[in-house]
């Protein structure tokens, strides 16, 4: 029977840094994952880092701290790191007041950004539509990763490079205190033991400590994205606009946040949790979303299996109001879920001093989870 120190179960991006800086510690680590290929919502998301739009102060440390291990990790090896900055676009003079409050915020704390007027923005980015934008923020140190490559290729890296065990289809059904240590095994009858185990299993809640899941003080969320055809370059940058500066934890510290006023026409698309943010892929196809609905966590069936066509089209329709682009001609459309504490930031728990279970990191899992990883494996041991 071979024991490691550690074994993970889930390899989304939780996983797979509870991983890294476990093994960077010399622990030896063993990662399992249900499916062939993990696919889950670290693989189908925007893949934007910005640390800029986290709650203030932990979280925004948190996501600097991660483009930091990124930027280490980018020097090692390909992780599809690109350091493209993030711009945000105010639509009118509210959240021009609230973008000056999170400048002069972000300035005391040594975080590089910029204030830009409208014609500036529109000089740099000739994309941008005149009537829209009244201002903008620009984050230079923020970055882009691709989702669908990036966790692969650190779990590839942490493969060949330090040593970490892997098994993809092994769905564990059940993880149990034996003899002080924790005694693993899998729907395929095999059985691992760990002195500990991190469960960071994702949206799938009905399989392990089910009870502990419906107990606990979570909300999954449903989330549209859809891709337009590949096209001329019309933008670098993250973008994120009016309805995201509205939406993001970041501006709840400005002073201004709490006095804002909503149209009837931006109460329509928050109904649905609908902020517009666009990426420019390699391929030249524009990543554009999203929405955001809620059930709680053990209620997932609610969602039913279709995507809103309604949704989409709102989405389309803000998108229009804010950029030029060649085409709106749309490739695909997909749906991702994550999972979210209702009143923290993040849900975990202990049990039986060995099953450590994260979850619940909700919408900041690619702009934090490698600095908050960080910091758990150093309390760990
Ligand atoms: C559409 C969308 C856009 C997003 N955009 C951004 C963004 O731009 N920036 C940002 O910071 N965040 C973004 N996020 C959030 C981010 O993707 C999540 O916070 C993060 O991926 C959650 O990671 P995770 O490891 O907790 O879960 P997951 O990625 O769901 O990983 C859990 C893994 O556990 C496995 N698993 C489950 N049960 C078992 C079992 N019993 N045995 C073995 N394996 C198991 C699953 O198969 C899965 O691979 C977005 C999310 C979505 C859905």
């Amino acid at each position: 029977m071979r024991k490691y120190d550690l074994i993970i179960v889930g390899a989304g991006i939780i996983g797979t840094f509870c991983a890294y800086h476990a093994l960077k510690r010399g622990k030896t680590v063993l990662l399992l994952e249900k499916d062939s290929l993990p696919f889950e919502a670290s693989f189908r998301n925007f893949g934007q880092a910005v640390p800029s739009g986290q709650s203030l102060p932990l979280w925004f440390e948190y996501g600097r701290k991660s483009l930091k291990i990124y930027k280490d990790l980018q020097e090692n090896t390909d992780i599809s790191l690109v350091k493209n900055g993030s711009w945000y676009y105010a639509s009118d003079d509210q959240e021009m007041t609230l973008l000056e409050e999170i400048h002069q915020l972000f300035t005391e704390r040594n975080y590089t950004n910029k204030l830009y007027t409208a014609q500036e923005c529109l000089d740099i980015n000739p994309s941008l539509k005149k009537d829209y934008v009244k201002g903008g923020l620009f984050f230079p140190e923020e970055a882009s990763l691709n989702p669908l490559v990036m966790v692969h290729r650190v779990r590839e890296f942490l493969i060949q490079y330090m040593g970490l065990h892997y098994q993809p289809l092994c769905s564990v059904i059940s993880i149990e205190k034996k003899r002080g240590i924790a005694k693993i095994h899998s729907a395929h009858g095999q059985a691992f033991w760990s002195d500990k185990v991190i469960l960071a299993s994702g949206r799938d809640t009905q399989f392990l400590f089910p009870d502990l899941f419906a107990q606990a003080d979570l909300k999954i969320s449903k989330l549209q994205m859809m891709r337009l055809i590949p096209q001329k370059r019309a933008f670098k940058s993250n973008i994120l606009t009016g309805l995201t500066i509205r939406r993001y934890e970041s501006f709840h510290s400005c002073p201004s946040f709490h006095k804002l006023e909503t149209s009837a026409e931006q109460k329509l698309l928050q109904e649905h949790g609908i902020h517009i943010l666009f990426k420019q892929a390699d391929d030249g196809s524009i990543i554009l979303g999203d929405s955001h609905s809620y059930v709680p966590a053990h209620h997932q069936a609610n969602f039913g299996f279709e995507i809103s066509t309604e949704i989409n089209e709102m989405m389309l329709n803000e998108a229009k109001r804010i950029l030029h682009v060649e085409s709106w001609d749309v490739e695909s459309t997909w749906a991702g879920y994550y999972l979210q504490a209702n009143k923290s930031d993040i849900f975990t728990k202990t049990l039986d001093d060995v099953i450590h279970v994260i979850n619940g990191i909700g919408g900041k899992g690619m702009t934090t989870s490698p600095g908050f990883t960080a910091e758990y494996i150093q309390k760990l041991y």
